[in-house]
């Protein structure tokens, strides 16, 4: 039933006043017929760009076949996708679900899982990271801790230590009997583009090791080859964890998200312990091997880690161009921030009126994500109206 003081769509998103009616590659046509330059790929999702042929091919072809079984029987897509996950990255077992937030989800219980199966079941905090994100499930904001995420969600959920990103004497400080797992980004995404250092990273591992922890990575905004490198971690130099969650650029946009494990990280996950209706379905499951067919093509990550470069020298030079309005360059590849003096949100607008679409971030941060598949040529385009937009802004 219409009610005319509420909206028919809940109104949890402040929505630009813009819709699209399709997408070409890096590029992005409004309704108006206005074409725009996409640096925020859906926010880290679609990194083959839009309408990529191999991936529209693969859903055509599989959405006439099947879509849906469910997880009772076997399915030969999914049973793929997870030889070809595991093939590609440190984990031994791979668990499907349909975003990042589950995926972080099945993170946290596999983590818990693991303590009870081995006796230790009183071993059930995780700590966490100031700054970080995991999603927006109970579990989910109850790790990250943020008050804007758990304002009004109480009773949230126990076991997490937040401490300061970053800080080790701070992770050290909160060890303990009951500690289970540590859990972070390996480059923060939400919370401004902030990779952490590779020192920190080892020095996590180590402590995992020395104390029976284990080491878990959110790589749902900085994995999939965003860095130039299948994962984060990798771009980084970092130890690899025990277990990983993955999501947004896995699909392409099709809804999909893993968590990727080692057998012993996932000796407490037996039968009946976890599970998901629509999680590693036919459809999803093509749809990401489509993802990771191009993806793992020999050649195509180097090509993104030269885009990488590229992009990350013409943002230090606008950056030198432009001391009033840019403060700093982050990140890797092209997963990118500028963290700017005047609001973000005023230079994702202005960037917006020359045709470009960036994602604000925490810390005053604009993000610039583009497709992976971008080129040189389009990079540069993208830079120059990043060019016109700090001109703009300091005059
Ligand atoms: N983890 C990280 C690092 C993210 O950036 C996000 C989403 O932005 C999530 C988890 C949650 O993913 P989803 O929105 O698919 O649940």
């Amino acid at each position: 039933m219409q009610n005319a003081a509420v909206p028919s769509l809940l109104p949890v998103y402040k929505r630009i006043d813009l819709a699209f009616e399709r997408g070409e590659g890096v590029w992005l046509v409004a309704t108006d017929g206005r074409r725009f330059l996409d640096f925020g790929s859906g926010i880290a999702v679609n990194g083959l760009g839009h309408a990529h042929p191999h991936l529209v091919a693969t859903l055509q072809a599989q959405a006439a076949k099947l879509w849906h079984v469910s997880n009772l029987y076997r399915i030969p897509e999914l049973e793929r996708l997870a030889d070809r996950l595991v093939g590609a990255s440190f984990a031994e077992t791979v668990f499907l679900c349909n975003s990042g937030a589950e995926a972080m989800e099945a993170c946290i219980k596999v983590a818990r899982r693991y303590h009870f199966a081995n006796g230790r079941p009183e071993r059930n905090r995780i700590v966490t990271f100031e700054g970080a994100f995991h999603g927006r499930t109970m579990a989910t904001i109850s790790a990250a801790g943020a008050q804007r995420l758990t304002e009004g969600f109480a009773p949230l959920l126990h076991g997490f230590d937040n401490v300061p990103f970053g800080d080790l004497d701070a992770v050290k400080a909160v060890l303990g009997d009951q500690t289970a797992a540590i859990m972070l980004e390996p480059i923060q995404g939400e919370g401004g583009i902030r990779p952490a250092p590779e020192a920190f990273l080892h020095s996590l591992r180590g402590l995992c090791d020395e104390h029976g922890l284990l080491l878990v990575y959110d790589e749902v905004q900085c994995g999939i080859g965003r860095t130039g490198r299948l994962f984060g971690y990798e771009a980084l130099g970092a130890p690899t964890p025990d277990i990983m969650g993955i999501a947004k650029g896995l699909g392409g946009g099709f809804p999909v998200g893993a968590c990727l494990m080692t057998g012993r990280a996932a000796s407490g996950m037996s039968q009946g312990t976890h599970g998901s209706t629509f999680g590693g379905n036919p459809l999803a499951s093509a749809v990401a091997g489509a993802v990771l067919d191009v993806l793992l093509a020999p050649g195509f990550l180097d090509e993104v880690m030269d885009r990488g470069d590229h992009l990350g020298a013409g943002l230090e030079a606008l950056a030198a161009r432009h001391p009033g309005v840019v403060e700093q360059v982050r990140g890797r590849g092209l997963i990118r921030g500028l963290k700017v003096h005047p609001s973000n949100a005023e230079v994702a607008a202005k960037a917006r009126e020359h045709g470009l679409l960036t994602v604000a971030a925490a810390d005053n941060v604009v993000r610039l994500l583009p497709p992976l598949t971008i080129s040189r040529d389009e990079i540069d385009q993208g830079l120059e109206m990043l060019d016109r937009v700090c001109a703009e802004m300091a005059a």
